[in-house]
């Protein structure tokens, strides 16, 4: 990315889920780290799948990060000097994650976000639209549908729970192209697949 030295910017990572949305965040964490700069991740609250103290791909790739309850609390706790300040599962923030994240950038600070476009009924999953129109870059992730082996672009929820949020992984979830979702909550859970 060859923007001028000093300048911050942001970079969203959307896609659904299984997509590699945390595999590519760690990945550009891991060369920001190599390249000997201060690095910073965090995470919302209520992501509790895995580890408290790590981003976890399901690919079980992991990188150590905070865990904060809100925007605001996460920028108090970045730090003088941070030079990269990553953040996964951007979509379980509030709306005021766009303001912070545009406070950073506009400190000098490289902002990666990865998260979820949309929500089990294919809605687009706030704040991260905003986000996606504040980035300077943008990177679309998608997974593999389960059914038809088509590039997946939406989350489809397998398990019978009818709350926006509601934290799984295939257990609840499985990747699923245009074709192959069906938007609604009572989608068949006789096709459940191990991912
Ligand atoms: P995300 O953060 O977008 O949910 P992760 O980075 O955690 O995605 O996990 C991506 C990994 O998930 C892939 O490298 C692969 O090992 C695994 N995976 C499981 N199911 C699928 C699927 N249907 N399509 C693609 N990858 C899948
Ligand atoms: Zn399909």
């Amino acid at each position: 990315m060859g923007l001028r030295t000093g300048a911050g910017w942001i970079e969203v990572i959307a896609g659904s889920m299984f997509s590699g949305k945390s595999e590519e965040l760690i990945r550009r964490l891991r060369r920001a780290k190599i390249a000997r700069q201060k690095v910073q991740v965090f995470k919302p609250e209520i992501d509790e799948r895995y580890s408290v103290d790590h981003i976890v791909s399901h690919s079980e790739m992991r990188h150590e990060s905070t865990v904060v309850r809100t925007a605001a609390e996460l920028l108090t706790r970045v730090e003088p000097g941070t030079e990269v300040v990553g953040i996964d599962e951007g979509q379980f923030f509030d709306k005021e994650l766009v303001d912070v994240a545009n406070k950073l950038a506009e400190r000098g600070i490289r902002v990666i976000i990865a998260g979820l476009d949309q929500d089990y009924t294919g809605q687009p999953f706030e704040p991260m639209p905003q986000l996606l129109a504040v980035a300077e870059y943008i990177t679309k992730t998608h997974a593999i549908c389960v059914r038809c082996g088509q590039p997946a672009n939406y989350s489809q929820r397998i398990a019978q729970v009818e709350e926006r949020v509601a934290v799984g992984a295939s257990d609840m979830y499985e990747a699923r192209c245009r074709r192959c979702f069906v938007p609604h909550a009572d989608a068949p859970t006789s096709h459940i697949t191990e991912a």
